[in-house]
């Protein structure tokens, strides 16, 4: 089953470690803010299932989760929003809905501090099946303090884009190596498999983050025209076999490859080539079920060498092809699946920069075809 995204809102940090780490071991994907300011923009860049704010009222009575539900509900209906508080006079108003605030609010579940694993996660699965409350009347002043949601990704301030998922990318794995460690470290001398597993499972959260960390730097090579290239004469065939190989996960041979017979000699810098093709084939495989088969091909046009990824996945719906190739671009079908949005738009500018070409061929719901063009040496 796909992975559930759940964001929460908590500015104290202990707590929203502890909640991340839980979340992330029962199998969420959990993304973590401290500030209500970011809600639109967590929302939009993580779509989650379900939202979690704390509720404690200020002394003079206020409380901000109030509003945001509220504007939450309005803009993103089919998200569930549910109270964490200890306050008990904010839980019973809220539960009650005699207010015109907590109606508007329409919290869809409640978690009292301090609460319980078990507890914690039943609610949650609770709210994340029965889906939205039933919709009440809005309070329009509620509806009005974020006029950000709801607005397209497209328009959200680069930087804030930028932020927000290196922060989330880099936090995200943060949370599971602490959680491996620590599960590690108690069965150390008692259980030497499970402490292997959680060596191994951080280790590959390490590797995630390296990764992200090189997608960001080059990014910001590329758009600074920094990016250093050593160009030469190369076979793609050698340089596509080798990649490809990287790829194959056991005995079952799910990428297969047909290039005209010999050498496919053409100009570029093998190592930056290999970016490009990691990135079209580690996405033909996170977007499609690990049983459909996935097809290379190249072949030799006039002047220039033409490369296809085909796999038989998710596809890109037709509708939202205008931002593919620009960063942090993350189509609708993808969010089941971690992403940062930036390999199609680096591989774009790397074939550029080599005098090549990427495009996307086709996409539909029975898959898609990413084709890279490169000169004939
Ligand atoms: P990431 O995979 O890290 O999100 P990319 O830049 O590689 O970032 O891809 C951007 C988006 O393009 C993905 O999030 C996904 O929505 C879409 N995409 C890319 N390749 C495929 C594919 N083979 N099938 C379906 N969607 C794809």
């Amino acid at each position: 089953m796909a992975i559930q995204t759940v964001l929460l809102v908590e500015d104290d940090a202990t707590l929203s470690e502890v909640v991340g780490s839980m979340l992330t071991l029962a199998g969420y994907r959990a993304v973590v803010i401290a500030e209500h300011a970011l809600i639109p923009y967590a929302i939009a860049s993580s779509r989650p299932r379900c939202v979690i704010m704390d509720g404690e009222l200020s002394a003079s009575g206020q409380n901000r989760s109030w509003a945001d539900a509220a504007a939450i509900r309005r803009v993103y209906p089919e998200i569930p929003v549910l109270m964490m508080t200890a306050d008990r006079a904010a839980l019973a108003e809220a539960q009650a809905r005699h207010s015109t605030r907590s109606r508007a609010a329409g919290f869809a579940g409640f978690i009292t501090k301090p609460f319980g694993v078990e507890a914690f996660l039943a609610t949650l699965s609770t709210a994340l099946e029965t889906g939205a409350p039933p919709s009440e009347p809005v309070a329009s002043a509620a509806a009005a303090i974020f006029p950000d949601l709801g607005r397209p990704m497209a328009d959200l301030p680069p930087e804030v884009h930028l932020f927000d998922t290196v922060v989330h990318e880099l936090r995200q794995p943060l949370t599971v190596i602490r959680g491996q460690l620590q599960l590690g470290r108690r069965h150390i001398g008692r259980d030497a498999d499970r402490v292997q597993t959680a060596i191994d499972l951080s280790i590959a959260q390490v590797d995630r983050m390296t990764r992200l960390l090189g997608d960001v730097l080059d990014s910001a090579r590329l758009a600074a025209n920094a990016l250093e290239m050593r160009t030469e004469r190369l076979d793609l065939a050698e340089v596509v076999a080798a990649a490809i190989r990287t790829h194959e996960d056991g005995d079952r041979q799910r990428i297969t490859f047909k290039w005209p017979h010999g050498p496919v000699p053409v100009t570029g810098d093998a190592d930056r080539i290999t970016q490009i093709l990691d990135n079209l084939l580690s996405n033909a495989i996170k977007y499609s079920e690990p049983e459909l088969p996935i097809e290379v091909t190249l072949t030799a046009q006039r002047a220039e060498v033409e490369l296809r990824v085909a796999d038989h996945g998710v596809g890109i719906p037709a509708d939202e092809l205008a931002g593919l190739f620009t960063p942090f671009y993350r189509a609708s079908t993808a969010m089941s699946v971690a992403g940062t949005g930036l390999g199609l738009h680096i591989s774009k500018r790397l074939a550029e920069r080599q005098g090549g070409r990427l495009w996307l061929e086709a996409s539909s719901g029975a898959g898609s075809v990413f084709a890279l063009a490169l000169p004939i040496a």
